[in-house]
């Protein structure tokens, strides 16, 4: 019997995040939406991870996924380390009345959560206020999505995945729109639809919007909400995402403090972002901060996304990443904040941050 390289899954998931896999000639033949080429939601242990599989620092890694019969076996350098398990769908295969396919509506993400960019156009986009790290509307302009899903759509959609596929929660997400409710009025629109439809969990993402009685009419449909800084550094932030870098740290902690009372502790959450250019206390302190006020630090390795402003950029080293997990988790520890309360999205997910696989 061949041997198996140990390895402790969350490590292993660590590296897979930040170093990525080759996956070549396992896409040929292979649709969007099933298997590697979804953007590579591998399944290994008890835990998910979406490894970039088309990045250029994925060429330098030493994991690729090789398949041996109908099984996916990543090994590093030669190595076999684990078997991969990939999530199909029979919900991504059908089609709306009028003809568009449900993988432009929603995408499985992790193992059981169906996900949507609600709209997928940015006020930001064709200005130098974009964030450097996104690609919104890349996927729009190759066709793979549409700009923006109705209500309608997504219930059909989200009733289908929960029958065919058992999937239990649901993410949405959506570009800052021109109006002062940031696109909050449609994700509100969606999620009454969704939860109508489903009942299941729903956690909606957007910026602060300028009056905050906006996040309540959330409340009624939705389940967790995530509200993201992306970074504590302010020289990295005005870099990266000038668009936020003009909204003061004040404002975000106001929006969290009401989202925590409306939703409840570990329900809401923040993307953090490692490898823009800050400082490892820059991403400790404000993680400290997030989870003293009851909200989930979503802390995620940068990933340079080909087409994006930062697709040339590598992400950090597993081994810091490691270390940043290591204390954060004892942080998470220490307050109570944990992914095992969160009721949907990202945190619930964990397929692209490791901090749930070391608390
Ligand atoms: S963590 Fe969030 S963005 Fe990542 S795969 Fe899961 S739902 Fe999608």
């Amino acid at each position: 019997m061949e041997m198996e390289m140990e390895m402790e899954t969350r490590d292993l998931k660590v590296e897979l995040l930040c170093l990525g896999a080759h996956v070549s000639g396992l896409e040929q033949g292979r649709r969007a939406g099933a298997g590697p080429a979804a953007g590579g939601m591998f399944v290994f242990g008890n835990t998910v991870a979406n490894v970039p599989t088309q990045s250029w620092f994925v060429a330098q890694s030493p994991y690729r996924l090789d398949r041996e019969d109908e099984r996916y076996v990543l090994k590093k350098d030669g190595e076999r380390i684990t078997e991969v398990h990939f999530p199909t769908t029979k919900f991504q295969e059908l089609k709306t009345k009028d003809g568009i396919p449900y993988y432009k509506i929603a995408l499985l993400h992790g193992m059981d959560c169906l996900a949507t960019t609600t709209i997928q156009t940015c006020v930001y986009w064709n200005t130098p206020l974009r964030c450097k790290f996104c690609a919104i509307e890349l996927s729009l302009n190759s066709g793979a999505t549409i700009a923006k899903k109705t209500p309608e759509q997504l219930a059909e959609v989200a009733r289908a995945a929960k029958e065919l596929d058992h999937v239990t929660h649901v993410t949405l997400t959506t570009g800052t729109t021109a109006t002062p409710d940031k696109g909050i009025n449609h994700l509100a629109n969606v999620a009454s639809a969704i939860k109508e439809a489903t009942g299941l969990p729903i956690h909606v993402q957007f910026e602060p919007p300028e009056e905050f009685s906006i996040i309540d009419k959330l409340a009624d449909a939705v389940d967790t909400v995530g509200i993201h800084v992306e970074s504590f550094d302010k020289r990295v932030l005005k870099e990266i995402t000038p668009s936020k870098a003009g909204i003061p740290l004040q404002r975000f902690e106001e929006a969290w403090k009401r989202s925590v009372e409306l939703f409840g502790e570990s329900q809401v959450s923040s993307f953090v972002i490692a490898g823009l250019g800050e400082s490892d206390e820059s991403i400790i302190e404000g993680s400290t901060l997030l989870a003293e006020l009851g909200v989930y630090p979503f802390i995620v390795p940068l990933r340079p996304i080909p087409g994006s402003l930062l697709e040339k950029e590598r992400p950090p080293s597993p081994d810091r990443m490691r270390h940043l997990y290591e204390i954060v988790a004892d942080i998470l520890h220490d307050t109570g904040v944990s992914w095992k309360n969160c009721k949907a999205g990202c945190v619930r997910c964990r397929a692209c941050s490791a901090l749930a696989d070391f608390e």
